[in-house]
């Protein structure tokens, strides 16, 4: 079959699905408050690439992603002080509603994925559809002594009633302090004050009911933690036994630990057999985030006249589980390799049919075996590309093949007519000749002195293992 590594086991694990022939996989989907940007993307397409690697081995899959609209409070990655509610927040700061705020996020973030080549899970619930559900576990939680509710209306999970609590990210119970020495400007409202222990979380919050997103319970009004939401979601989905489930990284602690206490202490059992985590995307050195003010988004990329499945195949350059500094000469020079093999892959598409090369489909289907190798992948990929012994047919055939798995539309030019090369400004041409053969050469001074005078008029060029690319800025006449 293949492997992974399982964080919970620290170890590249083989995966073997519990029920014969079906793979079943949880992914804590978007919170629906803002656009998805790459980085958030790069996390989706590690369940996409597991999926369709699952299913060339012949297994089914049944995929559930949720969309979390509600309860994914900002304080959650203690960042505010005040714990607002992200998509309510972004609906007072636009003076819209929070269902406005998250149906169009949602559409926003499917519309990224099919850009992206990312398949659709077979479930995307919503957490806000699903209250009654969340409601029904916090009671069995209460009944079962795993979790108690507080004069104010919350409802909390008893953490010391977990005892393997920590596996996935090796925090240990006794070694974590209080959250108000490790953030001393923060605030839980009052709240703290009933729970019975620091590290104990919310499973229900007590709100007003006036506010938007809030649901009466035998308890008090409020709404749903965040971490139960992916209790609620992946077991009413999938069922108590799931075999993968995903994740980006910074989800490991505390959203991973929770929730794999709530939904092993609701089914008296473990239920997820390996979790498997992206790590993150930088840019120019930084984590990609909001916060951090370097968001990309897949409509920036269009604008620079870049392809979106350029971020993919950049995505691909590095495994799943490395941080990846994006930069924009890096998805310039893996644009350039997309049209480059589109273009070479309709070339081989002519010739004589042939099968598959054996060999090379071997160094292909193995390191995406082995813990999603894509960088391997893209290595004997390219290898083949320039090997003259195998005949086009076959280069055709294993990079089709290839395709299936690594999702870059590697066959759109198949027998369609070549796109006009993006129209070049006066004198670039021939500057770019020049800067050619200064590389042949090893000049590398007069290389960078061109790329300097090619930026100058809205050129901008990289070198990628294809030889030199570029792009032309929208802004030039
Ligand atoms: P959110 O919509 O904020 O809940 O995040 C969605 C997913 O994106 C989560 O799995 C995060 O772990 C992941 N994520 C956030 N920032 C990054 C980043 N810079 N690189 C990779 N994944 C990220
Ligand atoms: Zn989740």
């Amino acid at each position: 079959m293949f492997r992974l590594y399982d964080t919970r086991l620290r170890a590249v694990t083989e995966i073997q699905p519990a029920r014969r022939g079906q793979l079943r996989m949880y992914t804590c989907g978007p919170t629906v408050y803002r656009p998805a940007h790459v980085g958030n993307l790069r996390a989706y397409l590690l369940p996409d690439l597991i999926r369709r690697n699952a299913e060339r081995h012949g297994l089914s899959v049944v995929a559930c992603q949720n969309i979390t609209d509600v309860g994914h409070l900002a304080d959650d990655d203690e960042s505010d002080p005040q714990g607002e509610d992200k998509v309510l927040a972004a609906a007072a700061a636009t003076g819209t509603s929070a269902r406005q705020i998250a149906l169009r996020y949602e559409d926003e973030f499917r519309a990224s994925c099919d850009e992206l080549n990312l398949l659709p899970p077979d479930f995307a619930p919503r957490a806000s559809e699903s209250i009654e559900t969340m409601i029904d576990m916090v009671r069995r939680l209460i009944d079962s002594g795993h979790a108690y509710p507080v004069p104010t209306g919350s409802v909390y999970f008893d953490v010391r009633t977990f005892a393997d609590y920590g596996a996935i990210s090796g925090n240990r119970l006794e070694a974590l302090r209080p959250r108000s020495e490790r953030t001393p400007h923060q605030s839980d409202g009052g709240v703290d004050a009933d729970k019975r222990f620091h590290a104990d979380w919310a499973l229900w919050k007590a709100a007003p009911a006036d506010r938007e997103l809030t649901w009466p319970t035998p308890w008090g009004t409020g709404f749903p933690g965040w971490h139960i939401e992916c209790s609620a979601l992946s077991l009413t989905s999938l069922g108590d036994v799931i075999d993968i489930h995903t994740g980006g990284i910074d989800l490991r602690f505390p959203h991973h630990e929770d929730e794999r206490a709530q939904s092993d202490s609701l089914a008296g059992r473990e239920v997820v057999r390996h979790w498997v985590h992206c790590e993150h995307l930088l840019f120019e050195g930084r984590k990609m985030a909001k916060s951090t003010g370097n968001v990309v988004l897949l409509a920036d990329l269009a604008e620079r006249g870049l392809d979106p499945l350029a971020a993919r195949l950049a995505f691909l350059e590095h495994r799943y589980r490395q941080q990846l500094n994006l930069t924009w000469d890096t998805l310039t020079a893996a644009d350039a390799t997309l049209r480059r093999w589109r273009e070479r892959v309709a070339d081989w598409a002519d010739e004589p049919s042939r099968p598959m090369c054996a060999e090379y489909w071997a160094r292909v289907a193995g390191a995406l075996d082995d813990d999603l190798d894509t960088p391997a992948a893209l290595r004997a990929l390219r290898e083949l590309a320039a090997d003259e012994q195998i005949p086009a047919g076959s280069k055709f055939e294993t990079f089709a093949a290839a395709d299936r798995i690594l999702g870059l539309d590697l066959v759109r030019l198949v027998g369609r007519p070549r796109p006009a090369p993006p129209p070049l400004p006066e004198g670039a041409e021939a500057k770019l000749a020049e800067r050619a053969a200064a590389r042949e050469h090893q000049d590398f001074g007069a290389s960078d002195r061109l790329r300097t005078e090619l930026a100058a008029l809205g050129v901008s060029v990289v070198d990628t293992p294809e030889g030199q690319a570029w792009t032309v800025s929208p802004a030039t006449p």
